[in-house]
């Protein structure tokens, strides 16, 4: 089984300096760690590899420094690592991140899993690993907490949803982002980092991708804007109610419209 697991490098402080002019993350003033979620995915790779044989890819879109993510992703037992790195990439959305993503995936080759975390801890908008099956047009699975063998070639996704449990089976090629805690990722071994330290972290520029078009990339091809960027404000103001429940509705919809929120 060809398994590509996505992973994103973040920032490893919320001190992170952001460009006033533009609104963008200054990635380059915080050191960066692999997302935490991204541990849970590279492990279901790694089990299911250890299941069926095939090999695990790592993948991750961002700057010369998330080298030491994909690194650590060959130390827990990755195959092969990709960096998606090109300055045209710089100030993508969530849109232009998945196009970038999938061309990537398409530029390696169609696996037949391709596994994300659930969210990052800096963009944090879950919508990556969704937006990339989209684009490849294969079906996707979120919540995931584990996958294993079916009869048939299928896979037998479990996912977790508020107060249940789902129970699919999928033909692969799927995508299938991983929820927090679905498993416990192994540490990387001393005796893998002295295998894999010839191994080296392939690059991927902007002109080796199909849709090689600037344009659709980056800042060009992102259509969200950041308008502004500001710290939040702390209000010191805080008023306490007393009285029955009721009593405390009524006064917080008073309070509500003397406001103009409702
Ligand atoms: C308006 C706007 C402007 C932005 N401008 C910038 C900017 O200038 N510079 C900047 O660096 N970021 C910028 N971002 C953030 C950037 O768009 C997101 O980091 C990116 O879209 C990924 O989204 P996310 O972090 O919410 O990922 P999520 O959707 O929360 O991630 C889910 C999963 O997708 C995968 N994934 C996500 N991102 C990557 C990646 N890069 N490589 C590999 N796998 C990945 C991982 O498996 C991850 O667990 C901006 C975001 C917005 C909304």
């Amino acid at each position: 089984m060809r398994i590509i697991v996505c992973i994103k490098q973040v920032p490893g402080t919320n001190n992170v300096l952001l460009d006033p002019e533009t609104g963008t993350m200054l990635r380059s003033s915080a050191k960066g760690k692999l997302n935490p979620f991204d541990l849970f995915a590279i492990e279901q790779a790694l089990a299911l590899r250890a299941c069926f044989g095939g090999s695990v890819t790592a993948l991750a879109m961002g700057p010369a420094q998330a080298e030491s993510s994909l690194r650590e992703a060959l130390y827990m037992g990755a195959d092969k690592a990709y960096l998606l790195c090109d300055r045209a990439l710089i100030g993508s959305d969530v849109l232009a991140t998945s196009h970038a993503l999938s061309q990537a995936i398409l530029r390696i080759g169609m696996p037949d899993l391709i596994l994300c975390g659930k969210q990052t801890t800096d963009g944090d908008t879950a919508q990556v690993g969704p937006e990339i099956a989209e684009m490849l047009g294969i079906a996707h699975v979120a919540n995931v907490t584990q996958i294993e063998a079916h009869s048939g070639g299928a896979l037998h996704v479990t996912a977790a949803l508020e107060g249940c449990d789902c129970q699919y089976r999928l033909e692969p090629p799927f995508l299938a982002c991983m929820e927090k805690d679905a498993n416990t990722p192994r540490l990387p071994s001393y005796r893998r980092k002295k295998e894999m330290e010839a191994q080296s972290v392939q690059l991927l520029p902007l002109s080796n991708l199909m849709d090689a078009d600037p344009a659709h990339y980056g800042m060009q091809g992102s259509p969200t804007r950041v308008v502004r960027v500001f710290a939040p404000e702390h209000k010191e103001t805080r008023r306490f109610l007393e009285g029955s429940a009721q009593a405390m509705a009524e006064a917080m919809l008073g309070i509500l419209k003397e406001e103009k929120i409702v």
